[in-house]
């Protein structure tokens, strides 16, 4: 028979990850939720159209990386492949610009991308999702990328970077790239055959290029901080003055792109010291035409997502779990009616439930971690395993007594 395994770039949570995996949306509800921001939910597919329209038609996302079918009735869905464009769907079809403003969620759940599998690339992972919806007020971006450091911070990450941008308006952005690549084609020789044959479908991917000509032509590249209308340029200024004020150390990158279309203004990334080749923690910015291009009146917002497996690999192995506080050596309805009390009062009890001779479930007590064992005879058996000592309990409810409930 055919052997059966989870699909390519999928992964099965098994313990103790589930339990950390909890714990670190326990850390993003507190912190976000002192800030004002909600739980939300929206679906894990939606009509193809959300994301072709919300995340860019020209986007490497759109073009090669949805998980997209038909249903019954032959109407395009897709896999969510990130969390903002639903989001912002369910702002307009919910007409949430009537709520005070600015609408604070967030959301947390699995995303679809079919990306090549590799270590901290999957094609079904899980992000944590923050968004300010109808507002676009600088104290937003720089609450949201605040909240965002300090998840990471609570949730053990490590050394990271913050790399911070501004890429302004689409007209300022389609400007600036029409520069960029005049200014590529002027030096075309010197560029790298890559880059040179890229110069009209990405002229900003020459940034990045390895090539050492590549590079020393990049040094002279106009930038698009640099180029900035006025009132964009004082948007950054003021969500820097935030950052600074809150002593949150940035680098300003003026090369710094996202993989999506929809942002303007603020743009930013987190990256770990502590990962390889996929080191990015997380990431986002400013999207202030979204909303009305997914057919809702002209609204400003900011957001970002997480990457929740690749937070927990930063943050490293799991402590050693906590353990339980008692063992029932026994089986039977004894046991069995003793567990559901000491549960009820509280305490983490199990009992004997594989057959396993006294000897082997005093082992499986100390595998537990158990802070009790009660060994169930004739007589009732009190242990307390970190001293070793042993004592009778005359009933049940001196058991409960004893183990501290
Ligand atoms: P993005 O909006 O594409 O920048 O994604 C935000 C974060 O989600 C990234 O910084 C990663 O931490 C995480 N992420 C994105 N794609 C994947 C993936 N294919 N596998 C695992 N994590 C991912």
């Amino acid at each position: 028979m055919k052997k059966l395994q989870a699909p390519r770039g999928t992964l099965d949570v098994l313990p103790p990850d589930g339990r950390r995996r909890l714990a670190l949306a326990g850390i993003a509800d507190e912190v976000l939720g002192r800030a004002g921001y909600e739980p939300f939910e929206t679906p894990v597919f939606e009509d193809t159209e959300v994301f072709a329209r919300g995340v860019g038609e020209s986007t490497d996302i759109v073009q090669k990386e949805m998980f997209t079918f038909e249903d019954k009735a032959g109407r395009s869905l897709t896999l969510r492949p990130e969390a903002t464009a639903g989001i912002c769907r369910a702002y307009v079809e919910h007409g949430m610009h009537k709520l005070p403003q600015p609408v604070k969620v967030w959301e947390a759940g699995p995303f679809f991308r079919h990306e090549a599998p590799q270590a901290g690339r999957f094609r079904q992972f899980t992000q944590i999702d923050a968004e300010a919806i109808g507002s676009d007020d600088p104290s937003l971006d720089a609450e949201l990328i605040l909240l965002f450091d300090e998840i990471l911070e609570r949730a053990g990450t490590g050394p990271r970077r913050l790399r911070l941008s501004s890429l302004g308006t689409p007209e300022t952005r389609a400007e600036y790239v029409e520069e960029l690549k005049r200014f590529l084609r002027a030096r075309e020789d010197e560029l790298s055959e890559e880059v040179r044959s890229r110069i009209d479908q990405n002229p900003l991917r020459a940034f990045d290029a390895d090539h050492p000509g590549t590079q020393a032509v990049m040094k002279d590249a106009p930038l698009l901080l640099d180029r900035l209308a006025p009132d964009d340029a004082e948007h950054f200024t003021a969500v820097r003055e935030l950052l600074d004020a809150a002593g949150l150390g940035y680098e300003i990158d003026p090369t710094l792109v996202r993989g999506l279309d929809y942002y303007t203004r603020t743009v930013f990334e987190v990256e770990s010291d502590r990962l390889g080749a996929q080191a990015a923690l997380g990431g986002g910015g400013r999207y202030d035409g979204l909303i009305e291009e997914l057919g809702g009146p002209p609204t400003p917002g900011v957001g970002w997502a997480a990457g929740v497996e690749r937070i927990l690999m930063a943050a490293g192995e799991a402590e050693r779990d906590g353990g339980i506080d008692v063992f029932v050596a026994g089986t039977g309805r004894d046991a069995f009616v003793l567990v559901r009390q000491l549960r009820g009062s509280g305490l983490r009890a199990q009992m004997e439930q594989a057959g396993r001779s006294l000897k082997g479930q005093m082992k499986q007590a100390d595998r537990l971690g158990a802070r009790w064992t009660v060994i169930l005879g004739d007589e009732i058996e009190v242990k307390d395993m970190d001293s070793g000592a042993q004592q009778r309990a005359g009933s049940v409810d001196e058991v409960v007594r004893m183990v501290g409930a």
